[in-house]
């Protein structure tokens, strides 16, 4: 079966099974091109608090669905490969979280969306990568103790940039943290007339050195508006799939060959057919769990 068959069948079937496919921005092209919505965690989970579909197929990590799934739990959430996960999101759980909360039962704890929904439901409020800095002033401005978890670049940048002080958790993602500013200073002398846009997930010296820091659907914008021909990009370059859509004539070279995400790329083609046509992999949570997860969650919708 070729890939023009295979895509026939999906559209027949979103229809007749009443189904959204959403994915995120560093998904296969052959994904991107299929899906209902191309977005980043905070776009996509707001599509899925929204959507009348009665299944939602998630191309994405496993926190991603789970995210669906919190903010819809009437809805049939499936994930078509359920060995995609996300390394940052495993490097904190629910056990260490909890270990902390008792040593600091006066911070709140504040959690990046690359998370399980049992280290969500344990925290007071979620944030992505699009509004992390705007609830980080909500709270931070006011002194109010604050630990940012698990992404320590996210939440050092942020203390940098508006001189605040808070715990950060030691995780990071691996594709962006091994970016380093040797990189930027030999693209940039290849391409002087460049620009370097890079997600926040990078380390502070790599951030400081962009032109443009920003979370995927940032950078995706910023890209389109900007009247800048070329642009090296520094963050996961299934984003360059979206950018190269809607600017065709613009020029988008990764800051390196490493910035592929294994767990984003693990989803084919195949697989989201087979999970659509067999409504395989759904995804299931304690309801405990997930009416917490859901505040957490609800909070930062509110202050999106
Ligand atoms: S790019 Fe990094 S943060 Fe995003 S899913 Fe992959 S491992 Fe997780």
């Amino acid at each position: 079966m070729n890939k023009e068959e295979m895509y026939e069948d999906i559209r027949r079937w979103k229809k007749e099974k009443n189904a959204v496919i959403l994915a995120h921005y560093y998904q296969n092209d052959e994904i991107q091109a299929i899906a209902d919505y191309v977005g980043d965690s905070l776009a996509l989970s707001q599509i899925a608090a929204k959507t009348d579909a009665k299944i939602i197929v998630f191309c994405g990590v496993h926190f991603m669905a789970e995210t669906a799934k919190i903010l819809s739990p009437d809805k049939k959430v499936l994930l078509p490969n359920m060995k995609a996960g996300c390394i940052m999101a495993d490097m904190i759980d629910e056990v260490r979280l909890s270990e902390y909360k008792k040593k600091n039962p006066d911070t709140i704890i504040m959690v990046y969306v690359n998370s399980t929904a049992k280290v969500k439901a344990l925290s007071d409020i979620c944030v992505t990568s699009s509004n992390a800095l705007k609830i980080i002033d909500h709270y931070a401005k006011d002194n109010k103790k604050l630990l940012y978890c698990p992404d320590q670049n996210l939440g050092k940048y942020a203390m940098k940039l508006k001189g605040y002080n808070f715990d950060v958790w030691p995780g990071f993602c691996r594709i962006h943290h091994n970016l380093d500013t040797s990189m930027v200073e030999r693209m940039k002398e290849k391409y002087p007339n460049s620009l370097f846009i890079a997600h926040p997930e990078c380390k502070l010296d790599v951030l400081q050195m962009a032109d443009y820091v920003g979370s995927t659907k940032q950078l995706v914008e910023y890209v389109e508006k900007s009247d800048k021909k070329d642009f090296i990009i520094g963050t996961e370059m299934g984003v360059i799939y979206e950018m190269k859509k809607r600017c065709p004539d613009k020029n988008f070279i990764p800051l390196s060959k490493t910035l592929i995400c294994g767990q984003m790329k693990m989803t084919t083609l195949k697989d989201l057919y087979n999970c659509l046509k067999d409504e395989t992999n759904e995804i299931t949570l304690d309801e405990e769990i997930r009416v917490n997860a859901k505040r957490c969650l609800d909070r930062m919708l509110e202050l999106s």
